[in-house]
């Protein structure tokens, strides 16, 4: 089966490095080259797709991410709506995330930078110090990656809330929460958001002024989702009044953080280059050739997304 590679932003071939050449005896590797009709492509792997690309691929029935995410795949307007939008799901991406998220709940739960500050100065002085089941977590979004960081949150003791769209069955030790109404009950007793939310119609914006008014004074954000979901200003605004105490921000609306944006600067963010976790480059490849698979057999591929729901 034939695969075009298609990317504005990376170098897929190089990417994908040896995993595409442990591939090639199934599924034939080709670079996508603009104004150059490929009937025969049925597959493709794309990352920020050009606005045409898929103008050039009558087959093409599977579109494979690169990552969990696939907002910058269903934003293209050439992708037809019969097309399948497939993500990854690597379970050793979402305990990376997990051990991020967790350092970041822990640096605010034991004042981290209290501790900076005071190693700046020569300070020796002791903080008082509050136990995980005294600090409230919510997670936005409760699916694959989620899941695994509100566990593992969990097990160290830290009061776990989820939210997500649907009503879901969750263990006793942590609590779920779904819809609009299930997000205001939440807000009220969180300290710590953590934002693991696809993007959506519906989630663009959603960190906004508004929620951390709900959320207890003094929160923490951890925005690990896309850039889009923040209202930049509101979080300033937030930090600026004290309704935030601090953020960790790892995605960003424009990337690379353009270098006179306020955040860099700001005393209460903690920034890191969209780094929070990556898919292994074998889980991409497994997906490729479970969606190749699938396709040959007639059947709809594992892990393609609800393309009306967008995730
Ligand atoms: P999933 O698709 O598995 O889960 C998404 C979750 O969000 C589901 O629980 C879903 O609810 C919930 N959700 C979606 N829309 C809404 C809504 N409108 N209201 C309430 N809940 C909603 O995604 P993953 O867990 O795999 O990944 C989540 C996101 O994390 C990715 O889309 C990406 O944006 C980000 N990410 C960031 C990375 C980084 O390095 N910074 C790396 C990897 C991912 P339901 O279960 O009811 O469908």
């Amino acid at each position: 089966m034939r695969c075009a590679l298609i990317s504005t932003r990376l170098d897929l071939r190089r990417y994908l490095g040896p995993a595409s050449a442990g591939i090639a005896d199934r599924i034939e590797i080709v670079d996508h080259r603009p104004n150059c009709p490929d009937a025969q492509v049925r597959l493709a792997v794309a990352w920020h797709p050009p606005d045409d690309a898929f103008e050039y691929y009558p087959n093409l029935q599977a579109v494979c991410s690169i990552a969990a995410g696939v907002d910058n795949i269903i934003a293209c307007p050439s992708l037809r709506p019969d097309i399948d939008v497939i993500r990854v799901v690597d379970p050793a991406q979402a305990q990376m995330m997990s051990a991020f998220v967790t350092w970041h709940v822990i640096w605010h739960q034991r004042r981290f930078r209290s501790y900076l500050d005071q190693q700046h100065n020569r300070i020796w002085q002791r903080i008082p110090q509050r136990a995980a089941r005294d600090v409230p977590v919510a997670i936005l979004g409760y699916g694959e990656i989620g899941q695994r960081v509100a566990a593992d949150l969990a097990t160290l003791g830290f009061q776990v809330m989820v939210w997500s769209r649907s009503a879901k069955l969750t263990p006793p030790s942590i609590r779920g929460f779904h819809g609009a109404a299930g997000v205001d009950a939440m807000l009220g007793e969180t300290e710590v958001l953590v934002n693991l939310l696809p993007l959506t119609d519906e989630t663009r914006g959603i960190l906004n002024g508004e929620l951390f008014g709900r959320m207890r004074r003094g929160g923490y954000l951890i925005q690990v989702g896309r850039g889009e979901h923040l209202v930049d200003g509101d979080l300033l605004a937030a930090l600026e009044s004290g309704q935030l105490d601090g953020a960790a921000l790892d995605v960003f609306a424009t990337e690379p953080l353009a270098t006179e944006h306020p955040f860099w600067s700001h005393p209460k963010i903690v920034i890191t280059p969209h780094d929070a976790s990556e898919v292994r480059i074998d889980a991409i490849a497994d997906t490729l050739v479970a969606t190749a698979d699938a396709i040959r057999i007639g059947q709809r591929p594992p892990f393609a997304i609800d393309r009306d729901r967008g995730y």
